[in-house]
């Protein structure tokens, strides 16, 4: 179940209704569905359960998800089994297994199911597949096409002109191994006469590619011919090479819920890819049928229209095991790859007026849309207000993004203060992002209460904006006797001065 029904008002009072909620910026039907939640209907005769996914490193964390639960509730819905939760930050799918545990229990009282009826309720890995849903995706060999072959109509092709790495590789005491990853950046050329505009601050949605050695491996795994082009049709849903796979000693005591055999089990079987090329006798149809289709991946553009009109920069951490980042790594000069330019929520921008100060907040590739604004306040030339950057990384040697950049961008009076923290380095006065906020406290408070300061800040979500969030809360509460700091903080947010683009 998602938020489609929700959000199309497609609640049918018959069924048991099972919601397992993501936040609500996840999803453009989320927004909808509670829009349509907050409106006045009569649920009575529907039972539903709600399970929140979320990540407690989020402020928001269970927000939607509770609104949800009590949502139905209070339009006469009947909640059947307790309101239960997953954390992404921890086990998540640990807090699903204990979920179903209770889940099913509470169903089995709730119907008066025997229990013979609850021994039956399938385990939602390794699920059995009726007769009839055999074949979920049924393939269909046709003549190569004349016209290329293109994701969707919305992403254009585009020619990758640059690439090159931004970590030094150097040996820092404690630095562990995820920190020799790789940073690039890279530079993709807009279409010719396409008159695609872009603001700073927006992304840059590009659509990956697989690797060659993970397709052919998969391509002779089920006997394809990778020159073949074939079309699909969907049946049934369901995971037939996760069945097959389930017919294992392994998976027998997942299905157990041994939770040390599931440890070592997605140990093993980390990627859907492992578990296909691990499946024995698979078919091309339950390849497809088992994987998710691949969807484009965001990343904030890092340049200015007006200094790089025909081009887009972007600033990409490389993830183990990322399908995306890993093609823009392998990415040539001169290779084409699919791509559109997404807008930005608006408050992500420059504000009109030059003269309002600017806090920008970043961590790692969290850089990216300042060195947009820092291009674009460059290219815009008038006298510009005051801007702090404040920036984490882990050592000045290593993973000091774009240095020499923005030395120069202070120089030039682009940026007022640039105050790098660093959490590998024993000499650094900052550890975190938030500790050079506090540290510069004499001129961000000021800025934030009497001057009407801008505060951006962007980054993978792991705890970063949180703290930050924190941090200022309790530099500002001082000042704002009558209410506390979150609550100016938040003010600030719903007025649009405050903007996070966060991810992860
Ligand atoms: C609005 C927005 C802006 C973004 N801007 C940028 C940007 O400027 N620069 C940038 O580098 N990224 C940015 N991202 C993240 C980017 O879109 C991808 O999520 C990231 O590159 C990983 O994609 P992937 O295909 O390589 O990994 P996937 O194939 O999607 O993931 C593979 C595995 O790695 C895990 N994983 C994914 N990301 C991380 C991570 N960061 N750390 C640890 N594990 C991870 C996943 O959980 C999964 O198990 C942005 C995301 C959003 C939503």
């Amino acid at each position: 179940m998602n938020y489609y029904c929700l959000a199309k008002a497609r609640v049918r009072s018959s069924h048991l209704q099972f919601y397992k909620c993501l936040p609500l910026r996840a999803n453009r039907n989320a927004v909808h569905a509670a829009q349509w939640l907050k409106g006045a209907h009569d649920l009575k005769g529907l039972q539903y359960a709600v399970f929140g996914c979320g990540n407690s490193q989020w402020r928001t964390f269970q927000q939607f998800p509770k609104f949800v639960d009590e949502r139905l509730d209070a339009l006469g819905a009947e909640r059947i089994a307790n309101f239960g939760f997953g954390d992404a930050d921890g086990d998540i799918e640990g807090d699903f297994a204990a979920y179903q545990a209770v889940f099913w229990v509470s169903l089995q009282s709730h119907f008066n199911l025997g229990a013979d009826d609850k021994q039956s309720a399938p385990h939602p890995m390794f699920t059995p597949v009726p007769a009839q849903q055999a074949e979920s995706v049924q393939v269909e060999y046709v003549d190569v096409p004349a016209a290329p072959l293109r994701p969707t109509a919305a992403h254009s092709a585009m020619t990758l002109v640059a690439n090159r790495e931004l970590l030094t590789p150097v040996a820092i005491p404690g630095l562990d191994a995820a920190a020799a990853k790789s940073t690039r950046h890279i530079e993709i050329a807009l279409p010719a006469g396409s008159e695609t505009k872009y603001r700073e601050g927006d992304h840059f949605e590009v659509w990956p590619e697989q690797s060659p050695e993970d397709v052919a491996a998969v391509a002779a795994h089920v006997g394809a011919d990778l020159d073949a082009v074939f079309s699909l049709k969907a049946q049934q849903g369901s995971s037939l090479v996760l069945t097959k796979l389930g017919q294992t000693e392994a998976a027998e005591r997942v299905r157990l819920q041994d939770r040390d055999a599931l440890k070592a089990f997605a140990a093993i079987y980390r990627r859907t890819l492992d578990a296909i090329l691990a499946a024995p006798g698979v078919t091309l149809a339950e390849v497809l049928a088992a994987t998710a289709a691949t969807i484009p991946r965001r990343y904030s553009i890092a340049s200015a229209f007006e200094s790089h009109p025909t081009t887009v920069h972007l600033c990409v951490g490389v993830v183990s095991d990322g399908v995306c980042s890993r093609f823009l790594q392998r990415a040539e000069v001169g290779h084409v790859l699919y791509g559109a330019v997404k807008p930005c929520r608006d408050a992500f921008h420059l504000p009109d007026d030059a003269t309002v100060p600017l806090i920008m907040v970043g961590a790692g590739t969290g850089l990216a849309p300042f060195l947009g604004f820092v291009a674009a306040r460059r290219a815009r030339g008038a006298a510009a207000g005051d801007a702090h950057l404040f920036y984490g990384c882990r050592h000045p040697m290593h993973d000091d993004l774009y240095q020499a950049e923005l030395t120069a961008a202070v120089d030039e009076g682009i940026l007022t203060g640039l105050h790098v923290a660093y959490s590998r380095d024993p000499g650094s006065k900052a550890k975190y992002v938030q500790h050079a906020i506090e540290q510069a406290a004499e001129t961000v408070v000021p800025q934030l209460l009497e001057k009407g300061a801008r505060l951006f800040v962007c980054g993978s979500a792991r705890g970063m904006a949180k703290d930050v969030f924190k941090t200022l809360a309790s530099m500002v509460a001082p000042h704002v006797p009558d209410q506390d700091g979150e609550q100016y903080l938040t003010g600030l947010q719903q007025a649009g001065w405050y903007v996070e683009d966060v991810w992860g």
